[in-house]
């Protein structure tokens, strides 16, 4: 029977060893498993408020609204009129009256439209504005003879004195009136993200290439120079125009343009469009609504609940003026109902500045991150292929680690972390923030 006894008890201990040995294995596939979540702290949808143009009340009225209920946004500020301004409004060229002087033998064609548009607010004369807009208008729905015509009317206007000495800008430029660099610099500190609208609120598609460089280059470096290169990062081009010249020379100076992110695991239904959000398999859909005076709240709620339906929406919303100043402005009352409805849903919404989320999605996207763990500990590694100098938003990691771990201390170059551990079906896990460059990660058993 002794003998018996131990028969059984060694065919049983096989038995158990080998039980445990393939539990071991399949657990131990699991712990340390790590994904970067698709959005920062493991959230449902992201949103992205906007502003366009500086327009005063933005800063007057919106963003003390956003700063008391603690969310942060961008906004898209025209430098030429920013006091204190280094690049004023400026045409790069030819003499003017070379190119007046020009227009009387030779019509507008395609070799000479660019410079003449370029030039046509520069021209000393007030009332050119009207003649400037026209022809964006016809040479962007492909119109071009007409936006020719346009041209040789206003220089004709021009060459026999029928306008007023003087000077036009764009509308856009006086309703940034009283902005200043310091209030900028104060506004970056508390998160809020400045960004690029070009120097002038130009129509960049009838620009020659000087101009165009102008106004997106100088930009630049007057944000450069008075913020730093963070907010050198996101631009908008004026108008929401997708103009593929502007674009191909936007692409460079500027890393992120909210125009279009031709991002091949991106669907982007810009303002104009129509597609739903829904239907589209991508990784990431770039959804962007621009609530205009009369958009009914309800149909600016339904946005969010879209989003919220989903699991991949980035809801860019783009707003212009606010009360009585800015194009199609909306009231006050408005945006704080409307962040209001966002903010009571901020633990599945993750609500940051275009930028902030432009970069994230595109490090998870490059993004390699590996795993090894051993009895007590699990050790990550993050890196990616995009410039760690550029691209350092935190991204949320998620690492399952042995169900019987209550808290762990997550231990960074840059320092330690306490943590408590969370479950969901596939075990237990940690979610934490690394950015890629921050080197090697260690959990441990807290
Ligand atoms: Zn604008």
């Amino acid at each position: 029977m002794i003998k018996n006894n131990h028969l059984e008890k060694i065919i049983w201990t096989i038995f158990f060893s080998f039980f445990a040995s393939a539990f071991s294995v399949a657990t131990g596939q699991q712990i340390g498993k790590t994904e970067i979540t698709k959005w920062q702290d493991g959230k449902t949808a992201a949103v992205s408020i906007t502003y366009d143009d500086g327009s005063s009340n933005q800063f007057k009225t919106a963003l003390p609204i956003m700063e008391r209920m603690k969310l942060l946004a961008t906004f898209f500020v025209i430098t030429g009129p920013i006091k204190g301004s280094v690049y004023p409004p400026k045409f790069v060229g030819r003499p003017i009256k070379n190119i007046i002087a020009e227009t009387a033998t030779v019509p507008t064609n395609a070799n000479n439209f660019f410079e003449r548009a370029s030039a046509s607010l520069y021209l000393g004369y007030a009332g050119t504005l009207p003649y400037y807009n026209r022809a964006d208008e016809w040479y962007e729905s492909g119109k071009k003879e007409k936006a020719y015509k346009v041209m040789d009317s206003l220089y004709a206007a021009v060459r026999n004195n029928d306008l007023k000495p003087g000077k036009d800008t764009s509308m856009e430029m006086a309703q940034e009136e009283g902005l200043t660099w310091q209030d900028l610099k104060n506004d970056a500190a508390k998160g809020y993200e400045i960004a690029s609208h070009t120097v002038t609120h130009a129509h960049l598609a009838i620009l020659d290439t000087a101009n165009m460089g102008y106004e997106l280059r100088k930009s630049k470096a007057e944000i450069l120079n008075q913020l730093g290169p963070k907010y050198t990062f996101s631009a908008e081009v004026p108008f929401g125009i997708e103009d593929p010249r502007v674009m191909k020379y936007g692409f460079p100076i500027y890393p992120a343009l909210r125009n279009s992110m031709p991002e091949p695991w991106m669907k982007e239904i810009n303002r104009g469009y129509k597609d739903q959000p829904g239907n589209s398999d991508k990784e990431y859909v770039q959804w962007q609504r621009g609530p205009l005076s009369k958009t009914p709240m309800s149909l600016m709620k339904s946005w969010v609940d879209t989003s919220l339906a989903h699991d991949n929406i980035w809801l860019v919303l783009v707003f212009h003026g606010i009360d009585d100043i800015g194009w199609e402005p909306t009231p006050h009352e408005k945006l704080q109902e409307y962040f209001q409805y966002i903010k009571d849903k901020e633990n599945d919404i993750w609500v940051a500045p275009f930028g902030n989320v432009a970069r994230y999605v595109r490090e998870r996207m490059s993004a390699k991150v590996d795993s090894k763990s051993t009895n007590n500990k699990i050790i990550v590694e993050l890196s990616q292929s995009l410039d760690n100098k550029m691209y350092d938003e935190p991204l949320t990691l998620k690492t399952y680690v042995p169900s019987n771990w209550k808290k762990v201390e997550i231990k960074r170059r840059d320092g330690k972390q306490e943590l408590q551990t969370q479950k969901d079906q596939n075990g237990t896990f940690v979610f934490y923030q690394a950015v890629p460059a921050g080197g090697t990660i260690e959990i441990i058993q807290d």
